[in-house]
């Protein structure tokens, strides 16, 4: 593990100097009033700016819309952005499909839609999960039949985050429900404004916007199928490993386990709780930090965070979360009260932080796969652990299908 330190040289520190202008720019107290009125973590001026620097895909290239950025580059714009609580799920479920447009989509629809992609005029949001289940994504039950050279659609999605905000999602749909459930996915990039597609707010604890998706007979062209018909799964994966292992840099600049800024919000909040305790009078006359029993519980939040960021690929998935989950109401319990009032009520504490971070907690257990999902993972790709065997589970052995 490299634990060595960046040393930025002028160059480099002109860029974190763009970067925080950029930020003053378009990350206004405005967009943070914005996201806790609507929780939809998209801000679309926020969003057209960050295209016209070419850092929607800093990595690609000037002339494919990008701004040719190297990785040091793009991670110091990622850390920079995710400190100041940017808001960016479109950005990032955008980036996520972005991979299966290149590869898959036919060669008149990615020409198309790649600049408009970098550009920040189009975006994708994710259609996996339906109100049957989300863990098992080929479960799916959205229907697609086709009709000539169009496909109608019908059925349900939940979860769709960002969208309100997006032109297409990336759905999964089951165009043959006679082959096994893998086999039988088709993916498509789905154009929201299609008639007959609904789109329904779900607000979270955490103060998220998602969304309902109904699809009604939805007509769409076979342009916009992504890959072979049936041959969806295989589409899909790229996408959903870089969700369960990260996007595979082993450059010593990316974080180790996946969702490691839930830590990094659990980190700022340390050092919220640092300042309450530094400034506080308690009605003895001592400050909190002159309390060893408070010191000990700062270091041991503060100790946890770094154990989190130090935990690599799913287990890092699991750990963060539950650092996030535990170490936000240690936080309260340590503060007390104080800090269970939310952003702009009399008297509360960092702007409503440790209230916001505790409700916000709740769902990084849930989605991009849950923890119990990412145990299994853990379980059979990382430990070499057999698939587990439900009752009435299939297994396949030569020639002949048990139940066991
Ligand atoms: C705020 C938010 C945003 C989301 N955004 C999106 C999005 O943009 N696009 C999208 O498609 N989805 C999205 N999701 C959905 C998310 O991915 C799913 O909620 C998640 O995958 C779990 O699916 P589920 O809720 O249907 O629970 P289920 O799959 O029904 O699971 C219920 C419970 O059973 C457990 N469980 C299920 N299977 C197993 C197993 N094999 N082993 C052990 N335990 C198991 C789960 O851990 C869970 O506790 C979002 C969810 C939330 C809360």
């Amino acid at each position: 593990m490299d634990f060595s330190v960046v040393e930025l040289d002028d160059d480099l520190a002109a860029f974190v100097a763009e970067v925080r202008e950029f930020i003053a720019t378009y990350v206004t107290e405005e967009v943070h009033e914005e996201e806790r009125r609507t929780g939809g973590s998209f801000n679309l001026r926020l969003h057209e700016a960050l295209g016209a620097k070419g850092w929607i895909v800093p990595h690609w290239p000037v002339e494919k819309g990008g701004a040719g950025l190297d990785r040091l580059r793009q991670r110091i714009l990622e850390l920079e952005l995710e400190r100041v609580d940017a808001p960016t799920i479109t950005l990032s479920t955008t980036r996520l499909v972005l991979s299966a447009v290149e590869k898959y989509a036919e060669p008149g629809l990615a020409a198309e839609l790649l600049s408009k992609v970098a550009r920040g005029d189009v975006r994708f949001c994710l259609g996996y999960t339906e109100p049957d289940g989300g863990s098992d994504i080929a479960a799916a039950k959205t229907r697609a039949v086709r009709d000539g050279d169009e496909w109608i659609v019908n059925g349900q999605k939940i979860f769709t985050t960002g969208a309100q905000n997006c032109q297409y999602t990336f759905l999964i749909a089951r165009t043959d429900p006679d082959l096994p459930k893998h086999k039988g996915l088709t993916m498509f990039l789905m154009p929201l404004d299609a008639p007959g597609v609904e789109i329904s707010p779900i607000h979270t604890v955490g103060g998220e916007r998602t969304n309902v998706v109904y699809y009604g007979d939805v007509r769409v062209s076979d342009r916009y199928r992504l890959g072979p018909v049936n041959g969806g799964w295989g589409v899909l994966r790229g996408p959903l490993d870089e969700e369960h292992f990260g996007a595979g840099h082993d450059d010593g600049l990316s974080d180790l386990g996946i969702g490691a800024s839930w830590a990094r919000l659990q980190g700022r909040n340390v050092g919220a709780a640092v300042r309450w305790a530094r400034t506080t009078r308690r009605p003895d006359g001592l400050r909190p930090i002159d309390d060893p029993v408070v010191r000990a519980r700062l270091g041991e939040a503060a100790l946890d965070v770094e154990a989190a960021l130090a935990t690599p690929g799913p287990m890092g998935r699991v750990r963060v979360s539950e650092t996030l989950i535990e170490g936000s109401a240690a936080l309260i319990d340590l503060i007390g009260p104080q800090a269970l009032l939310p952003h702009g009520a009399d008297g509360c504490l960092e702007g409503g932080a440790f209230d916001y971070a505790h409700r916000y907690a709740q769902g990084t257990a849930i989605y991009g796969g849950t923890t119990e999902v990412f145990r299994n993972i853990i379980a059979q790709h990382v430990l070499g652990l057999p698939r587990p065997r439900y009752p009435g589970a299939k297994t396949l052995i030569a020639g002949n299908t048990r139940t066991s």
